[in-house]
């Protein structure tokens, strides 16, 4: 048994069923592991008097979230890269916020999305990663890397609708209060549109969990261009869709505007963007693009940023523009991608 891709009520029911033993057990399991980090949890005093569960469960038991190969620091910000037990490696970001941390993790190792400015798009997909291999990363930024990790972005390599199940039961995973104990208005999963994924979001009970959209354009014509994934979730779609959404009282989505400078910047791109997002409660995330190698987009200047922030506020818009963080140890949006196993390495749907 995997312990990192099971929930307490699982572990319980598996104690249960195999073993004779229940909830007591179980909760000291997952203490020590989620909670303290102990890879050798049969320490614990609940195991003392349990010798027979002991030698069984070391047998069955299996504790592997990866291993942390490097780490590259841009001031506070950390990303560091995880060997799979496949040898394939993925990134994942640590964000300092003003009292804890972010991290960014991955859901799958590449993606398929192709979304022509993001690194991660050119190693395709190689594989979805499994429960263990998504909460494994909060595992070790937290107990190997020493990290408080409070919140969650699914904005690592890979589109976290395209790996579905695995997605959600990490997040029931990282949610669970004797363990990550992460509140699930701490998480947010990012998704280029994938619209099944958002109706079947919908269809959980995870409300509240935040949606964020990687929106880049409200012109059909050019966010085909820049992310195929319009050309089956197009733009009226998705709003359809997320009208629908059922938003907790006073919520709202995010939407991620990457700003590529002659791209998506223009006062037309401004204005469609403003008519399309005002129907709907919307934060908007401006990010300047970063820079790929291999690509031709050009950033925006600091000016062409506040043209655009400002046109879309003098629209009605609430915007908040991001600086891009990380840029110089390619952890910035679009960036991640591959140190290692394919090419150089980020992005976000
Ligand atoms: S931006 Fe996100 S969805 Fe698009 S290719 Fe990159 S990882 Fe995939």
């Amino acid at each position: 048994m995997e312990i990192l891709s099971h929930r307490l009520d699982q572990v319980t029911q598996s104690l249960k069923r195999n073993h004779g033993k229940g909830e007591y057990h179980a909760a000291a399991l997952y203490r020590e592991i989620f909670k303290a980090g102990n890879l050798t949890p049969f320490c614990a005093e609940e195991f003392k008097a349990s010798r027979a569960l002991t030698l069984a469960l070391k047998d069955r038991l299996c504790i592997n979230p990866g291993e942390v190969v490097e780490t590259i620091e841009d001031g506070r910000l950390i990303k560091f890269i995880t060997r799979l037990t496949d040898g394939l490696k993925i990134e994942s970001v640590i964000i300092p916020m003003t009292r804890h941390h972010t991290l960014c993790v991955s859901s799958q190792v590449g993606c398929r999305m192709g979304c022509r400015f993001c690194r991660t798009a050119k190693m395709g997909l190689k594989r979805n990663l499994s429960v263990s291999e998504i909460t494994g990363q909060v595992f070790n930024a937290r107990f190997n890397l020493g990290f408080d990790i409070k919140n969650i972005v699914f904005m690592g390599m890979g589109e976290p609708f395209d790996n579905f199940e695995n997605v959600i039961q990490s997040i029931r995973i990282m949610n669970e209060q004797k363990g990550f104990d992460i509140a699930q208005r701490h998480m947010t999963l990012s998704t280029a549109g994938l619209t099944r994924g958002i109706r079947q979001l919908a269809r959980m009970k995870l409300p509240g969990i935040r949606l964020a959209v990687s929106i880049n354009s409200a012109r059909d014509d050019i966010r085909t261009r820049l992310m195929p994934v319009n050309r089956t979730n197009d733009l009226g779609t998705l709003k359809n869709v997320l009208q629908a959404y059922p938003l907790k009282k006073r919520g709202c989505f995010l939407f991620e505007y990457i700003l590529i400078k002659g791209l998506n910047d223009s006062q037309k791109d401004a204005i469609t963007l403003a008519d399309y997002i005002k129907p709907l409660p919307v934060r908007l995330n401006l990010i300047p693009y970063n820079p790929v190698c291999g690509f031709n987009y050009q950033s925006p200047d600091d000016r062409d940023m506040h043209r655009f922030s400002d046109m879309l506020t003098q629209n009605g818009i609430f915007v908040i523009k991001r600086w891009s963080k990380g840029r110089s140890v390619a952890a910035g949006c679009g960036q991640l991608g591959t140190s290692g196993s394919v090419e150089p390495v980020m992005p976000s749907a």
